[in-house]
């Protein structure tokens, strides 16, 4: 009788219960409620996990890279992650498209043209494509920890699990080290993962109490229209790499890889989640070091919902503003959006940041998307659930690949 529930039905029980708290107090108008007493519970565990992002990614990527104990075993895990993370980036651009283009089409986009001159949003400047590789490279490790650089702290870990393995023996207490203080901060990941049904039910009572009104919204069809692409794309591609490539049946894929996906869907933050992705793509029979190295690299630059985001709103805004797409300017989304799903960190609301990319590249004016700010937290839900389950794919995938040789 007293059978513990297990991680992943506790979480969805804290969804339901996050859901339901939420349009009670969304009903009773306890939106302020929510957001003054339940939300802080969940940034104390948001918190908790970002502490442990920068230990966890160092050194569990120090240590897969040296149990692979060959840079080239390591060269060839990473051009197929890569190679998957770009496929899939590309053809979640082609699905947003597609379903962009079907609910235009079927002239089912709100028309907010009047509200265009109203729209406010400032854009962050970019740097330019040769100094955003240039910062790849961390001048001082202590300041890649202290911001949490992820891509820096990936680029750390590379040169240090090479140098271990080039400095053979005599790396050997270093190496020791290096798997001490992992299984430490394996048991703190742990204890801090065993607390997400807290963050996810407190998480969802807030969103659901305060944004409810926004989904019903006028923009509550564009929001449709990207959830559309997420599904489609998780079903199709994400169902068939897990089938075709890892053996993994759909069904077992989406429960295995469920406790992560409902946590990064209430969280928003691929970065914050990728402790859980670690232990569901364990569970799924990735190999621990393929896992640690794909998902840190994954949560940084593949972002396939994003992709599929950025493409509806784009077509959304430019439909907003009396554009006509023409198939050259598609391909152009394509382009810049699979590049900026790679630019974007795992954040919450980073993706819309990097939206201003692909606007810029048509010539639509970034302040558009002052028209679509509000109700961001809602498209990041699930994109953020779909770029963490192209992850935990990616590394069942990588593992299956490699297994094969
Ligand atoms: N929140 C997303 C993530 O963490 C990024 C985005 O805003 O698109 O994966």
């Amino acid at each position: 009788m007293s059978k513990k529930l297990s991680l992943p039905q506790q979480i969805i029980i804290a969804l339901i219960a996050g859901i339901v708290v939420g349009l009670i107090c969304a009903a009773a108008g306890l939106g302020d409620f929510t957001a003054q007493w339940l939300k802080p519970f969940g940034d104390i565990f948001v918190n908790l996990l970002k502490f442990i992002i920068v230990p966890v990614v160092l050194l569990s990527m120090i240590q897969g890279i040296v149990s692979m104990n060959d840079m080239k075993k390591v060269g060839a895990v990473g051009w197929k992650t890569v190679a998957f993370f770009l496929c899939t980036t590309a053809i979640a651009c082609i699905i947003g498209l597609i379903f962009a283009n079907i609910f235009r089409g079927a002239g089912l986009f709100p028309d907010l043209s009047a509200e265009l001159g109203s729209a406010e949003y400032e854009a962050r400047e970019y740097a330019g494509l040769m100094s955003t590789i240039v910062a790849f490279f961390p001048t001082n490790m202590w300041d890649a920890f202290l911001n949490a650089n992820m891509l820096q702290v990936i680029v750390i870990s590379l040169l240090f699990g090479g140098s271990i393995i080039a400095a053979g023996e005599k790396a050997k207490l270093v190496k020791d080290f290096v798997d001490s203080a992992y299984s430490v901060i394996e048991k703190l990941m742990g204890f801090v993962i065993s607390l997400s049904p807290i963050g996810v039910f407190t998480y969802m009572a807030w969103v659901v109490a305060t944004q409810g009104a926004n989904i019903i919204g006028s923009l509550a069809l564009v929001i449709l229209c990207a959830y559309c692409g997420y599904v489609v794309h998780a079903v199709l591609v994400y169902s068939m790499a897990a089938k075709s490539f890892a053996g993994i049946s759909p069904i077992e894929f989406f429960k295995k890889a469920s406790p992560a996906m409902v946590f990064a869907f209430t969280s928003t933050s691929s970065a914050a989640t990728l402790p859980i992705s670690e232990e569901c793509a364990r569970d799924l029979g990735a190999d621990k070091d393929i896992a640690s190295f794909v998902l840190p690299l994954g949560a940084t630059i593949n972002m396939d919902g994003t992709a599929i985001y950025q493409c509806v709103a784009t077509v959304f805004l430019a439909t907003c503003s009396g554009m006509n797409l023409t198939i050259g300017q598609m391909v152009v989304i394509v382009v810049t959006a699979t590049l900026a799903s790679i630019g974007t960190a795992g954040a919450p609301g980073a993706g819309m940041i990097m939206l201003a990319m692909v606007l810029e590249a048509l010539g639509i004016p970034v302040a558009y998307i002052g028209l679509i700010v509000a109700v961001d937290r809602l498209f990041d839900m699930g994109r953020t659930c779909l770029n963490v389950t192209g992850d935990i794919a990616c590394s069942a995938c990588v593992t299956k690949w490699q297994s094969a040789k």
